[in-house]
């Protein structure tokens, strides 16, 4: 049978082919979708095992200077209310992601012009002082400069989207950014040996399958260590909102095909797709490649002000309740939650030392110099 076969090439050839990617995407029938998800679950299965990963989200400042079209933060949004958390607001955060048992917290924002970089290092420090686990940024374009320094802060990993690699779609979604700019980002982030994560937004106005195969094409290449992959979620109050939602079909085929080319990338069962069908998205995402999901642990007065896409305030209540529904998530599937750090699996390719960090930082208030 075809689909078998491209199956089994996409699987096993060094480069798949861009036409087999685009036939895997544009599968239309329930019963050949459900083929390339259980494939992607027997892929998931040999290079992940059955462990469900957890990474805390806390997403501190939805200030942003950046003009992405589709994103509620964007900085044309005169109405929304902006906030930014307090260090030791941060910091409570982090002890309740640690309390529920999770290893991984993951600091995200807009790009927030008034972040001072040396508070982001010394917050990044801060937390490992106390949190064994893993530090994660997710918070956008910077120089080499401050990637170096939340780096030598002790940050591990770092989560960047390309969103698409189709330069002029990417011009389009985000007027006056750079796209070579943004690749830029990631391979300095790599050169840092951060963990480094990026991923796409599938279904957006613009975008064709072809787009969304180079995705592929483009992460097979780059050895990620993580990839986010979600679909568009239209935002009324930006002038992308009436436009058409990417769906929850396609962007689970990205997802599986993505777990087939990859093998042994972390790829999460995004918020965006739990934001539009709740846990059952999860679920599916679960079957379809997934192994982490990455609960939002932002303290309710500001989750609303996060206002990326709507419906993530119905995502997760509190943490060590959201850590019992993802437990019985994973047993009505036949999974356990794994509670390790979930390191990448792609650092064998490079020398990669997990704490590096901290030993080369010394606190302003211990004397010595910030950085040395
Ligand atoms: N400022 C950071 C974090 C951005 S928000 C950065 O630039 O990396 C995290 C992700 O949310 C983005 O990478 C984008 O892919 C996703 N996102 C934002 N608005 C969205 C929307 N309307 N639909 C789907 N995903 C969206």
């Amino acid at each position: 049978m075809q689909l078998q076969r491209v199956l089994n090439r996409v699987y096993s050839e060094k480069r798949p082919r861009i036409e087999d990617l685009e036939f895997l995407l544009s599968l239309k029938t329930p019963d050949k979708r459900d083929a390339l998800f259980d494939f992607a679950d027997r892929v998931r299965e040999t290079h992940m095992g059955r462990g469900i990963l957890l990474r805390g989200i806390v997403e501190f400042s939805n200030h942003c200077r950046n003009t992405c079209r589709y994103c509620g933060l964007n900085r044309f949004q005169d109405g929304l209310e902006r906030f930014r958390m307090t260090r030791d607001e941060v910091l409570a955060c982090v002890r309740n992601i640690d309390e529920a048992g999770i290893k991984t917290v993951v600091l995200q924002s807009g790009e927030d012009p008034e972040c001072d970089s040396g508070w982001l290092a010394e917050l990044v420090f801060d937390i490992k002082e106390h949190f064994s686990g893993a530090v994660t940024l997710s918070v956008g374009e910077w120089t080499a400069e401050e990637y170096d320094l939340w780096r030598r802060a002790g940050a591990d990993r770092y989560l960047l989207k390309i969103e698409t690699t189709n330069p002029k779609l990417y011009r389009d979604l985000h007027p006056g950014m750079d796209h070579n700019f943004r690749l830029a980002c990631l391979e300095t982030l790599a050169s840092l040996d951060y963990q480094t994560g990026s991923g796409s937004i599938v279904g957006i106005k613009g975008q064709s399958v072809r787009d969304l195969a180079k995705d592929i094409l483009y992460f097979s290449e780059s050895e990620f260590s993580m990839l986010g992959i979600g679909p568009f979620i239209p935002h009324s109050g930006t002038d992308m909102g009436r436009e058409l939602p990417g769906g929850m079909d396609l962007a689970l085929k990205m997802l599986a095909v993505a777990r087939i080319v990859t093998k042994n990338t972390h790829l999460p069962a995004t918020t965006a797709l739990g934001s539009q069908s709740g846990s059952s998205a999860w679920k599916a995402a679960l079957k379809a490649g997934a192994n982490v999901i990455m609960p939002n642990f932002t303290p309710a007065p500001y989750r609303r002000g996060y206002d990326i896409y709507p419906g993530r305030d119905r995502v997760a209540e509190s943490p060590k309740s959201c850590v019992a529904v993802v437990e019985s998530m994973a047993r009505s599937i036949r999974r356990t939650v794994d509670f390790c750090r979930g390191d990448s699996l792609k650092m064998n390719k490079r020398v990669f030392q997990a704490d590096a960090g901290p030993f080369y930082f010394r606190k302003k208030s211990q004397g010595g110099d910030t950085i040395v």
